[in-house]
């Protein structure tokens, strides 16, 4: 709700949003949607895809070598992602928050993956929502799931 204001100005921001494959499989995926335009942030594209594990290797190239990427690369892989790009003042910040901590089980309600997530069976892995984590990545994360953007 913008208004006339002598306070700072704070930037506008995209952010690269992902529901993972189990809040797709879940019915999660309109809920989430919900959760992000009611904080009040404006969709700019949004695209249900299977990812290949291409994609997915460079989207979590920081976490090349660790013992969860190759079990996540494919989960990631394991079904539809719906690919956001989202829109506001300080969005990445803020959809992070909206996330919840990486961990669903111990997330704190009110959060995406707290109010909706816990682990099943893979520790951490099934945590509904991949957000950006600075202005950096998701400028390098729009470029690899939105070229044309
Ligand atoms: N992950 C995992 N095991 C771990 C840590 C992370 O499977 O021990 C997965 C989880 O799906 C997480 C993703 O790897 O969302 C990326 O991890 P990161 O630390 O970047 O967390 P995020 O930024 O998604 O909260």
């Amino acid at each position: 709700v913008p208004t006339a204001s002598t306070a700072p100005a704070v930037a506008t921001e995209r952010t690269l949003i992902l529901v993972k494959p189990d809040g797709v499989r879940r019915g999660l995926a309109g809920e989430i949607l919900r959760r992000v335009e009611a904080k009040g942030y404006r969709l700019v594209a949004v695209d249900l895809r299977t990812a290949g594990s291409d994609l997915l290797q460079e989207h979590y190239a920081e976490h090349a070598g660790k013992g969860f990427f190759a079990p996540l690369v494919d989960f990631m892989a394991s079904g539809p992602v719906l690919a956001v790009v989202a829109e506001g003042e300080r969005v990445i910040e803020g959809f992070r928050a909206l996330a919840g901590t990486t961990d669903p089980t111990g997330a704190a309600p009110g959060t995406i993956r707290g109010d909706l997530g816990r682990d099943w069976g893979s520790a951490v892995q099934q945590n509904l929502v991949h957000g950006s984590d600075s202005p950096e990545s998701a400028a390098r994360e729009i470029a690899l799931w939105f070229p044309t953007l």
